[in-house]
């Protein structure tokens, strides 16, 4: 996982540190001659005034930085978000003085805390929000958009494992009345998960769908209606104009987008536009399993503003994890 990430970020440690380290072995050099020309002067009481602290300068790292900033590029950061890391690692590691043994622990501690600052932001906490309308006796309704393929329905199968897990009943409501394999897809999943899918027609309107399902979930007692909505490769008009009208008609508690954390860019300008025709809450990145890169994380952060809640590790029910910025710098540092 974030493998490329990660080997650029390390290479880029590693410059750095052999850069400096020789930059030091120069400096102690010099000073020893000139700690012995004290010494001669002053006489043997001197204590050595030289400790082995390397200074970082700006002429140190510009190169190095430049270097990283194509890295993170390559790693499907994107160009604003890569930008700022570099910036701001210029602004922490010029003048930091380290002890030249710390040297290594000193820089990813700076990368480290210039990533997670990117990344900790408030995250909506989909479990209580849940809990909350289970006691007003509502039911908590939630709103997957996104690509097709990205991984939306299996996503839902995976917020109704946790949600039941948890003690909420769940309802799927197949919305995608586009495509007749989502319906079948939908259904399959239901099966599987023991619940019950509201579907339609090939054609029928998406947001009477998600009308009939609430109004089931209502009748039943049902704790978690959970909308499957159509989607396209491109965003096109005509997908935005359904869903703002199941937004509109059913006024969902929150909005999902599932995208692929391969999808890089396209992901991050996905989320603007998305966000823009009908408001997205939180983001699940999927497929975090086999991206070899690892920088869509960040770009959504930094680009969009709109935190992550859940990451797809797997195609399985289980394969669900919340975010953990912590978690997901160490991935790229360690
Ligand atoms: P949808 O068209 O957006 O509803 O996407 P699907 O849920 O049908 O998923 C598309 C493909 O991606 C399926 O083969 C899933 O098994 C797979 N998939 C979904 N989430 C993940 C994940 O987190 N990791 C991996 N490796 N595959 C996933």
């Amino acid at each position: 996982m974030f493998n490329l990430l990660k080997n650029k970020i390390n290479s880029f440690i590693n410059s750095f540190s052999k850069k400096t380290e020789e930059k030091a072995s120069e400096q102690e050099t010099k000073e020893e001659g000139k700690k012995l020309e004290v010494k001669l002067s002053l006489g043997s009481k001197v204590k050595s005034i030289f400790k082995q602290d390397v200074v970082i300068d700006e002429r140190d790292i510009n190169e190095m930085l430049n270097e990283l900033e194509l890295s993170l590029l390559e790693a499907d950061v994107a160009y604003e978000v890569a930008t700022h890391i570099t910036a701001e690692l210029r602004k922490k590691l010029i003048g930091m003085k380290v002890e030249k043994k710390e040297l290594d622990k000193a820089i990813k501690g700076v990368i480290k805390n210039s990533l997670l600052e990117i990344l900790e932001r408030d995250k909506p906490d989909l479990l209580a929000l849940a809990k909350e309308k289970k006691k007003a006796k509502q039911p908590f309704v939630i709103m997957f958009i996104g690509p097709n393929g990205a991984g939306k329905t299996t996503s839902i199968a995976k917020i109704v494992n946790l949600l039941q897990s948890n003690g909420l009943s769940c309802i799927i409501a197949i919305a995608d009345t586009w495509r007749a394999a989502s319906q079948e897809q939908g259904q399959e999943w239901a099966h599987r998960l023991g619940i019950k899918a509201i579907g339609a027609q090939y054609g029928a309107d998406p947001a009477s769908v998600g009308w009939d399902a609430v109004a089931h979930a209502k009748a039943k007692g049902i704790d978690a209606v959970l909308i499957d909505t159509a989607g396209r490769q491109e965003t096109s008009k005509n997908l935005m104009r359904e869903l703002e009208k199941i937004n509109r008609v059913i006024k969902p508690d929150m909005k999902i987008y599932v995208g692929e954390s391969l999808g890089g860019n396209a992901v991050v300008e996905q989320v603007k536009e998305f966000d823009r025709f009908i408001g997205v809450d939180g983001v699940i990145l999927t497929k975090a399993d086999v991206d070899s890169k690892g920088g869509t994380a960040f770009s959504i952060y930094k680009a969009t503003g709109k935190p992550i809640i859940y990451i797809g590790i797997g195609q399985e029910t289980k394969d669900l994890r919340e975010f953990d910025p912590e978690a997901i710098v160490d991935a790229v540092l360690t």
